[in-house]
């Protein structure tokens, strides 16, 4: 479809009442120009991506030019930050254009907003080229995510402190849901409350959850389904060390995706206790405690939903959370290290527990360990493995382990490498590799956020030229901590 073709839906403006958003124009950057498309996304939305070239594209993401259908708007939600409650917080940045095919399009950059409070409604290009270029690493690897169509910048300066200028950018994002916990808890305590969350849950029934629809049971139900998504994700984002740097309630969707990237980060070297938020000051976003803050996020929600439901149904549910969390943590890890977990049951989860301790003790590049694992041809000869620890002691012995347990399965090396190799990628983007592209960007070159997005959409394939991002990181820029501004 040409862009003049769409035709885009603002269904959230009919179901729910006018004081929870704010209908808007952009503030358009000066002087935008077009910094990466994604032809991936465009061909799942059904855009013709050739339209992406044009200057009606740079106009529509920067507010120009209105869609048919459109009605621009901004919506108001609150939120626990790091725990503590905020009872408004919102869009402070975001402007959502409509949606199309369940597609919910969204710019972040577009200027202020009623909802923006002390900031400027603008997004810097470092933080920009960071979303575009991890939303598409995430679902390349099959975790669920918002994703990001493109993204525009410009010339001009966006101040994040009177001394730090950095030069705007937009990002045009697309998920299922841009709905958080934190519009839930914004709703429960709106003056009539029951009225209104029962419109937002009817909302999100109608756009994520469209069997419940007819369903008696449809509010506690959507709940579950959400418990059980969360448990998921959050197997998925510890599976593969990736680590959120923010799960305050508005920062996690009800649909279950990975929503707002800031300061995130796949972990280089793994470390259980790792923090990557250089203002999580407790660590309590830290990688170990990532399930347990979910979990908790959810209870945040379950507390809202007690006006329309019966809240003790939701609190036993929620108690299934680690249940499933753990079947689902389990089954991934055994898939990456070529483990059948029906010969040896409960041993493999004894077995993943004492690797979690030797790669913290070895520091070796932590999905380097996978890749290396899915490549080793003959059980005798670990060296691509020791070769990347640094200190190879633990590691040795815990190999002999495993290759006792592998000795076990039928299958053939050969057989078990090829399917560790669909969980296993080649290239995993680290931030090391983000800094480097920013930097570039900076100067006007995005030929590295352009690679960034070869790799992240297909990092299980060969890039021959890209082999240097296939690398550990190198130590001096392991697990460092980014600002949220980053
Ligand atoms: P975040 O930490 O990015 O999840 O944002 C938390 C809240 O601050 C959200 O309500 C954002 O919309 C708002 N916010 C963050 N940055 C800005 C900005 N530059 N201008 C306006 N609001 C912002
Ligand atoms: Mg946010
Ligand atoms: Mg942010």
């Amino acid at each position: 479809m040409k862009l003049n073709e769409l035709n885009l839906q603002t269904e959230y403006l009919n179901s729910v009442d006018n004081k929870f958003y704010q209908l808007l124009n952009a503030t358009s950057l000066k002087e935008a120009f077009l910094i990466s498309y994604n032809k991936k996304l465009c061909d799942e939305i059904g855009l013709d991506y050739s339209e992406c070239e044009t200057k009606e594209f740079i106009d529509f993401i920067n507010g120009k030019k209105i869609l048919k259908g459109s009605k621009p708007y901004s919506m108001v939600y609150a939120g626990h930050q790091f725990g503590y409650f905020v009872p408004q917080l919102g869009d402070g940045r975001a402007i959502n254009l409509g949606s199309i095919n369940n597609w919910h399009l969204q710019t972040k950059g577009s200027g202020i907003t009623r909802y923006s409070r002390q900031g400027d409604g603008r997004a810097v290009l470092s933080s920009s080229i960071r979303e575009y270029i991890i939303s598409e690493a995430m679902h390349a690897l099959n975790i669920p995510t918002t994703r990001a169509l493109a993204i525009i910048g410009s010339n001009h300066n966006v101040y994040r402190n009177p001394f730090q200028a950095q030069k705007g950018a937009i990002v045009l994002r697309a998920s299922d849901s841009w709905i958080r916990i934190g519009t839930f808890e914004y709703f429960a305590r709106s003056k009539d409350a029951k009225k209104s969350l029962t419109a937002l849950s009817d909302f999100v029934i109608s756009q994520n959850y469209k069997h419940l629809k007819d369903d008696e049971n449809k509010y506690e139900k959507f709940f579950y389904e959400l418990v059980d998504k969360t448990a998921l994700l959050l197997a998925k984002w510890q599976v593969y060390g990736f680590m959120h740097g923010v799960m305050n309630t508005d920062n996690m969707s009800v649909s279950g995706v990975s929503i707002d990237y800031g300061p995130f980060s796949f972990m280089d070297y793994f470390q259980k206790h790792c923090i990557c938020n250089q203002s999580d000051i407790e660590g309590r976003y830290s990688y170990n405690n990532q399930p347990y803050i979910a979990k908790w996020n959810l209870f945040v929600l379950a507390d809202c939903l007690s006006i329309i439901t019966d809240f003790e149904k939701l609190k036993q549910y929620l108690e299934t959370f680690f249940l499933k969390y753990e079947r689902e943590y389990l089954e991934l890890m055994n898939k990456r290290l070529g483990l059948d977990i029906t010969l040896s049951g409960d041993k493999n989860l004894d077995l993943i527990i004492r690797l979690l301790n030797v790669l913290e003790s070895s520091k070796i590049d932590y999905n380097l360990f996978f890749y290396k694992l899915s490549k080793i041809k003959n059980l005798d000869d670990f060296s691509s493995i020791l070769d990347n620890c640094i200190e190879a002691f633990h590691m040795k012995e815990w190999l002999q382990e495993y290759k006792q347990d592998l000795l076990l399965d039928p299958r053939t090396q050969n057989q078990r490498c090829e399917s560790m190799q669909k969980v296993n990628p080649k290239y995993i983007i680290k931030n090391y590799m983000l800094q480097e592209a920013i930097q570039k960007a900076q100067e006007g070159d995005f030929t590295l956020v352009n690679d960034l997005l070869t790799i992240a959409q297909a990092p299980f394939d060969e890039h021959i030229e890209f082999e240097r991002y296939a690398q550990a990181t190198p130590i001096q820029f392991a697990n460092i901590k980014l600002s949220c501004s980053s």
